[in-house]
Order: structure tokens, then sequence, then C-alpha cells
């Protein structure tokens, strides 16, 4: 059993990589993938414990993109995971995250900012105690529960801030083919991440995005994922087979903000994700050369 989608307390979950690096061997993974939000920061300070622990460590990144369609518009907001199994990724790509970061540490304080008008004491050094540098919504959320002004994590996103909650505000986001080109250029795999939550109500509509995206030079679809009952995992296994891309997997663990995915098994037990998942990528690495292969229909 593999798990490749997990987040350190150097984004937006609450293990420190080397407990986390610990949790996966206790429970006997056979490998590891860790993609934080826009940072290698949990990856690097796991390697080495990984090493001593004698489990497989995968390097990820997951990217927060928009596809806009009409100029107005925010657009859809798509996550991609970036898996860089061939060697780390080039030097301008970690230069590239540091922006995404400076956008995150600025919309932070605007964040805080709002919570103070709505007359919540939410500061920005008590989120950012809690996530580092790369705090997100999920640390604002922790902080609204802990003071009482929510009762449970969801109703902070419901009120305050989700896509429409009363304090959310809009972080600068790269594009989706951006995000896609960038890892291709570091010699990452850009995989699709959770793609349920695209919210495509038939298997046309879901096509015909991934077609697009497919375009755009994405590599791999996370058809293994906590969201996915077996039905799903069906239909993105066979979705990954008729638009020639990789299968990638993982339970999105984010330790206590997300306290009902479990690591390795996901929500209630729904994975167990093989092995000849990661040996599938190994054995083939992305070509950023390649053309897309042209759609059977
Ligand atoms: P951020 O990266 O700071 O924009 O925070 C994004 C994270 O917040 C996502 O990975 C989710 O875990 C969480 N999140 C975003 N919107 C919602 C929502 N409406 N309900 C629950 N969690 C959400
Ligand atoms: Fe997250
Ligand atoms: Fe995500
Ligand atoms: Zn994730």
């Amino acid at each position: 059993m593999i798990d490749l989608h997990t987040h350190t307390d150097e984004s937006d979950g609450t293990l420190g990589p080397a407990q986390l690096v610990e949790a996966a061997a206790g429970l006997g993974l056979e490998a590891l993938g860790i993609c934080d939000h826009d940072t290698f920061a949990g990856y690097d300070q796991a390697v080495g414990v990984a090493q001593a622990a004698g489990l497989e460590l995968v390097c990820g990144i997951e990217l927060s993109t928009r596809l806009r369609r009409q100029r107005q518009s925010r657009g859809k907001s798509v996550h991609v995971l970036g898996y860089f199994l061939g060697g780390p990724p080039a030097a301008e790509f970690r230069t590239w995250l540091e922006q995404l970061q400076r956008s995150r540490r600025e919309r932070n304080a605007r964040m805080a900012a709002r919570l103070a008008e709505l007359g919540l004491e939410v500061t920005l050094e008590e989120v950012e105690g809690l996530g580092r540098s790369l705090a997100g919504r999920p640390h604002f959320a922790r902080v609204l529960l802990r003071k009482g002004y929510v009762s449970n994590l969801q109703e902070a996103f419901d009120v305050y801030l989700g896509e429409s909650g009363k304090a959310y505000v809009e972080r600068e986001e790269p594009g989706l083919a951006e995000g896609i080109r960038r890892i291709l250029e570091a010699g990452g795999l850009p995989s699709l991440a959770h793609p349920l939550r695209l919210g495509k109500r038939t298997p046309e509509a879901m096509d015909k995005l991934v077609a697009e995206m497919r375009e755009m030079g994405l590599k791999g679809i996370e058809a293994y994922h906590s969201d996915h009952g077996s039905r799903e995992v069906e239909q993105f296994l066979s979705l990954a087979g008729r638009h020639g891309l990789a299968v990638t997997g993982g339970t999105d663990f984010h330790g206590e903000n997300k306290p009902n995915i479990a690591l390795g098994t996901g929500a209630n037990g729904n994975l167990a994700i093989p092995r000849s998942v990661l040996d599938e990528l190994l054995a083939a690495p992305p070509n950023p050369q390649s053309r897309p292969a042209r759609l059977r229909r």
C-alpha cells in the first residue's frame, strides 16, 4: 500500500515532516509522497528521516491554479500535483514557488484585516504561528474554532473563509496552463488532483475538460483519492486510459485539519492504493517533448 498525496505542517497539514514519515513507516506504507501546497520544505526535512526509516519518499507539490474561461471571471479552481520522480525539481521552480508563497502571505494579512473589520479577534501572528510561513485558510479556521467564533471547521469555511464567505480574500493564483508548464519544465509529472472536485456532472463534460488539460500538457490524473468511492475510482481509471494519462493516487492526508481522512487508508478505509501505481509512474517518466496523442472517441 502507498500514499502519494499527503501534507505536512509546512503547508496545511498538522504533522511535522518527521512525524509524518514515522506514521507512514508505522503503518507499513511502501511509499509516501509529500505534496505540500507551494513548498518543498516538508519534503526536504523528511528526506533524511525517511532514509533512516527505510521508507521510499516521493517528492511532490500541489499547486492551486485557475482555469479561466471568460476574461472577467475568476475562473474554476483546479489543483495540480507535480511529481518529481527523476530527480529534484529545477532551481527556477523553487524560485517561482517563492512568488506564490509571497502571494499567500499578502492574502493572509488581508484576510486577518477583514476578520478584524468583522469584529473577530484573529491576528496574523496567531494564524502563522499555527502554519509556519505558509499558513492558509485551514489555519484561520482552526483559530476561529479555538476562539469559539465557530463550532466546527466546516462552519468557519461556510461563514467566513469559503469563496462566498464574509472574510474571503482572493489570492493571485497562476493559470492552469502555466502551472502545468512550470511542472513540466522543472522535470515533473503534472497530475490532476482530486478530479471529482471539478464538479463535472456527466462523463462527457469530464472528458472534454480533461482533453483540454491534456492539450496543456497534463500527464496524469489522481484516480485514487479519499473523495472517491469504488465507482469513481473505476471511472477515473477508465478516463486515464482513454486519454493516455498516468494514474496517481493518495489520501490527501492533512492530519487534524481534516480529521476524517486517515493516512494510507483515506475516509472510512476507502483506499488501499497498490504499489504498482508508483511502479508504473517510475516506468513511464514524463517526456515534455512528446505530443499529446490523438483522442479516441
Ligand atoms: P488555501 O490554500 O489557503 O486557499 O486553503 C485551501 C484549503 O482550504 C483547501 O485545501 C481545503 O482544505 C480548504 N477549503 C477550501 N474551501 C473550503 C470549503 N468551502 N470547505 C472546507 N474546506 C475548504
Ligand atoms: Fe490542503
Ligand atoms: Fe487540493
Ligand atoms: Zn492536497
